[in-house]
């Protein structure tokens, strides 16, 4: 396993793990900022803009030319929101994202669906990742298996949407725009993982409309339309790794390029392909052709036992009650 770490536990290179190539900086003119330009400059952006605006409210022109305001603090928050439909569409360049999930480690800590639920503004009972509790035959002993969406390169959901809502990028991410979805959920169905979720209009208390819509930030959402593990391409055209990933303290989710052949969990940073080779790496359901960028690492020589993901947390026990297995952790137990 040492073989293939490039470098690690580098606290420098912790949060960043690609460096994507800065995009054209935003002009501001007499108070207007170019809204179609702005990208991973934010911190330089954001002073600029904050020099030319006045109180909380900030006038940025939209591709469409039309003026705008919004909170500064958005504007920190979600400069993605504003890259322009097409971009959103295509993808960012020369990028083919990939996902590793190291099954080993992983306790159920939930820290990936918690900060994937704040992140995306989500209720407690809607997510993006799920972490399910799997035993593959009488013999072996469960494990925990987070799922996301596994943004397939031959992915069902896309060729079943009439409408163009859900659409395959350029850099692997398969995303959803609200602003096109009819809600019909022929995709929900097409999903051979049950990744998609449908908006049944609890938004309300949780939209900012002051935030633009965007599909590289699926917020605000919109009742009535299809939700879904977007790979949190915001973060990663500030060079910084998916929510889910920089949350887990385990180090179980490895993000990365296929190009560059490099994934990490922020703490060590290895080649995606000697990774697959070396732990024996699969995709869920493989036979089914849809050609996931979601890998696993076998929960061979787990670091943890089932129980301690239990680790008596209230919410855990809730959420498992009717699973055999933790009933009778329960009861052997006297939880
Ligand atoms: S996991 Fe489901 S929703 Fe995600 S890309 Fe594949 S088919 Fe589509
Ligand atoms: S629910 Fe929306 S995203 Fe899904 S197939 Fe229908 S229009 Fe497309
Ligand atoms: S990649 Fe982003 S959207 Fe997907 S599960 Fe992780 S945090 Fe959520």
């Amino acid at each position: 396993m040492e073989n293939h770490k490039t470098n690690e536990k580098s606290n420098k290179s912790r949060r960043k793990f690609i460096k994507l190539g800065l995009m054209s900086s935003v002009t501001v003119v007499t108070g207007i900022g170019i809204a179609s330009n702005i990208t991973s400059e934010e911190k330089k952006i954001s002073s600029e803009v904050k020099n030319e605006s006045s109180g909380e409210k900030i006038r940025l022109l939209t591709p469409e030319g039309k003026i705008v305001e919004v909170n500064e603090t958005n504007i920190n928050n979600y400069p993605e929101a504003l890259i322009t439909p097409e971009e959103s569409r295509k993808g960012i360049p020369d990028r083919k994202f990939v996902m590793v999930i190291d099954l080993a480690k992983c306790k159920n800590a939930r820290s990936c669906v918690e900060a994937c639920q704040k992140a995306h503004q989500l209720d407690f009972n809607e997510e993006f990742i799920k972490i399910q509790l799997i035993k593959n035959n009488d013999e072996s002993c469960n494990y925990w298996f987070p799922k996301p969406c596994f943004h397939c390169d031959e992915p069902p959901c896309v060729t079943v949407c009439p409408t163009g809502a859900t659409f395959k990028r350029d850099d692997n991410i398969v995303l959803v725009d609200a602003e096109r979805c009819i809600g019909c959920k022929f995709c929900v169905t097409s999903c051979p993982y049950s990744a998609r979720i449908f908006n049944w209009g609890h938004k309300d208390k949780f939209d900012n409309k002051e935030i633009p819509y965007s599909p590289e930030t699926s917020v605000p959402a919109s009742e009535g339309t299809i939700m879904k593990c977007d790979f949190c391409p915001d973060m990663l055209r500030q060079g910084k790794l998916p929510h889910c990933a920089k949350a887990c303290p385990m180090g179980v989710i490895y993000f990365g390029d296929k190009n560059e052949d490099i994934v990490t969990n922020g703490e060590e940073t290895v080649r995606f392909s000697q990774l697959i080779k070396d732990r024996g790496g699969y995709r869920h359901l493989e036979h089914l052709g849809t050609k996931p960028n979601v890998y696993y690492l076998p929960a061979v020589n787990s670091q943890f036992p089932l129980e301690r993901g239990f680790n008596i947390d209230e919410d855990i026990l809730e959420r498992y009650k009717n699973v055999d297995v933790v009933e009778d952790f329960i009861k052997k137990n006297k939880v």
